[in-house]
């Protein structure tokens, strides 16, 4: 399938190609001929799908032919719970619509609300937007929800879970009734499909890929460990293993800035990214990460949702997350858009709870490995998951060899797609910076769903647009990312090799 044969306009395939995209990926195959129908939309999909692109396409197409948003009103909302989700989305906007003459922008907390109302006072036609913010702005008389047509709720489980469903709930009572409503979810609780039964009219149910899976071609396995020693170790495989790129995940803020304390004293260069963290802060940080100045970024599990990094080829769990769903989160940080990846979990004795709720969830045994000197001493019992492993695990030789501490890292070339993702290297426009999220204890669970269902169609407009002019934020350029290869040190032959389609594979493209 190709992307010209679901409908859209030619300058969003334009763009589509631009990006080089040449294959829909499940969820857009379905989602983007649905959502121009009108249908509401109940998808899902978690991030890594292609959902955004799901959504926005058809959205943007539905829009370009739409009268310029009034003064303070927006024709589109799309709410979502973290800054950088929020800030990526918005890049997506800017990205595919750029052949579209359509205004937009982004706006969150924790940075000045002044800027935001400005850029609202001559009205955008899409406004991305965390839910905090947003009733902030609405109070503010900043922006009225009068004119929207179509309400986007993504990432909706986290939402629940970071707390917001009161601020959705106040929200979606502030829309006009006549709306179209597409609503994204990584799970679907009973929670959640409560807030859909009283959002969604009749809604198109898109489920890609069974619930929980983890992503496409990451090769992941355990290296047990005792606790104590689990800096040491990661300091040795990032020197042994080459990792000049690795996103490595602390359960804790506090963690998270003893381990780069750690690392640093290795003569490792890295940096810690979560909610205690300014919105500076977390920005530099990113967008050296992604230049590979920082070699290392640790992150807690809510700073780390919605950073996309083509071809992130190294996630390490520092310790085990403990909400299993995590674990998948995490892992689906690598391999994303098609690519491999190599996901390594240092796992001591104490986490077998974890490790055991980890492994029901994804329905294999990981497969472990002891490295040679980091041999435990508190044994890691067997996991009680009921599963066996899908590959046996051989004890690994370490291998001096390759101990490049790092140098590997300055083969890679820019990151100016994913910098901009992040408010970096993208200083033509204005004042969308890219800050982390917020919120940290969740709760998830999980349920299946089916594809079926029909819809209520809304018609596009006919557009004599009035006479706001539609420049603003809209347009901007990004080049695209580069590739970049992970220098390792040994062929890893006992790890697990999933393949399911929660993640977009390269089959599909
Ligand atoms: P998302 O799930 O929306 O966060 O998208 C995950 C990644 O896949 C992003 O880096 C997108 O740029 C990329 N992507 C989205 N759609 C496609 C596609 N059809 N082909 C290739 N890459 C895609």
């Amino acid at each position: 399938m190709t992307f010209d044969t679901l409908g859209l306009s030619e300058p969003l395939l334009r763009a589509v190609s631009e990006k080089g995209y040449d294959t829909p990926s499940p969820i857009q195959a379905k989602a983007i001929p649905a959502v121009l129908e009108g249908h509401d939309l109940m998808a899902s999909a978690q991030t890594g799908t292609g959902k955004t692109a799901g959504f926005t396409l058809p959205l943007l197409h539905l829009l370009a032919d739409k009268p310029a948003a009034n003064s303070n009103r927006t024709l589109a909302l799309i709410v979502t719970p973290t800054r950088e989700l929020a800030a990526q989305i918005h890049e997506s906007v800017l990205d595919y619509g750029k052949h579209l003459n359509l205004r937009s922008t982004v706006v969150f907390g924790g940075v000045k609300i002044n800027p935001q109302m400005m850029k609202l006072r001559r009205g955008v036609e899409i406004l991305v937007a965390t839910p905090g913010r947003l009733l902030d702005l609405h109070k503010q008389n900043a922006i009225s929800f009068n004119d929207v047509e179509v309400l986007v709720l993504d990432e909706a489980d986290r939402m629940l879970d970071m707390g917001f469903i009161h601020d959705i709930k106040r929200i979606i009572s502030l829309m006009p009734k006549k709306r179209q409503n597409l609503l994204f979810s990584a799970t679907f609780s009973n929670d959640i499909r409560h807030l859909a039964r009283g959002l969604l009219n009749n809604p198109v149910e898109i489920d890609v890929a069974p619930q929980n899976t983890t992503a496409t071609k990451v090769e992941q396995k355990i290296h047990p460990v005792d606790k104590g020693r689990k800096a040491a170790l990661l300091s040795h495989l990032i020197r042994s293993e080459g990792w000049h790129q690795a996103l490595v995940f602390s359960r804790t803020k506090h963690g998270a800035n003893k381990l780069v304390k750690l690392l640093e004293r290795d003569n490792i260069h890295a940096a810690a990214i979560h909610g205690n963290k300014s919105q500076a802060q977390r920005t530099k940080a990113l967008a050296e990460f992604k230049k590979g100045k920082v070699q290392i970024l640790v992150a807690t599990d809510i700073a780390a949702r919605g950073i996309d990094i083509d071809q992130l080829p190294q996630v390490v769990n520092f310790d085990l997350p403990n909400v299993p769903e995590d674990y998948v989160h995490r892992i689906g940080r690598t391999a994303r858009a098609g690519s491999s990846g190599n996901a390594v979990s240092l796992v001591s004795a104490d986490e077998i709870k974890q490790l055991s709720d980890i492994e029901r969830l994804i329905k294999s045994k990981i497969a472990r490995e002891e490295v040679d000197g980091f041999e435990p001493e508190h044994a890691l019992p067997e996991s009680r998951s009921g599963h066996r492993p899908t590959r046996s695990a051989q004890p690994r030789r370490s291998s001096p060899s390759n101990r490049n501490n790092g140098q590997g890292r300055n083969q890679r070339s820019s990151e100016s797609r994913s910098a901009g993702k992040n408010g970096q290297g993208r200083n033509q426009r204005s004042s969308e910076s890219r800050p982390a999220g917020n919120g940290e204890q969740r709760r998830r669970s999980s349920q299946q769903r089916t594809s079926s269902g029909n819809g209520n169609g809304n018609g596009n407009g006919n557009g004599n647009g009035n006479s706001n002019a539609r420049s603003a934020s809209s347009n901007n350029q990004r080049s695209n990312n580069n590739g970049n290869s992970h220098p390792r040190s040994q062929q890893v032959t006992s790890g697990n090799l999933i393949e399911p389609d929660r993640v977009i594979q390269s089959g599909n493209r």
